[in-house]
């Protein structure tokens, strides 16, 4: 497996917060819906527009955003 220095949290994407989806249940269909024709990126912050969300410190890095 590649190692990288300065690699960033995958999850958060180096911001160390979390965007998390207020209606879970809308961002999954919304997100399922635009992954179809956008890059998986997009299709998150598409569908985390329209679920809502509120940021939270991500629980993958603890809010350092360095990756694994
Ligand atoms: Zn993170």
């Amino acid at each position: 497996m590649e190692v990288k220095k300065g690699k960033v949290c995958f999850l958060c994407d180096g911001t160390g917060k979390y965007k998390k989806p207020i209606d879970e249940t809308k961002y999954d269909k919304q997100f399922d819906k635009y992954a179809e024709f956008l890059s998986m990126g997009e299709a998150r912050r598409k569908a985390l527009e329209e679920a809502g969300y509120t940021l939270v410190v991500c629980p993958d890095c603890g809010g350092t955003g360095k990756g694994a």
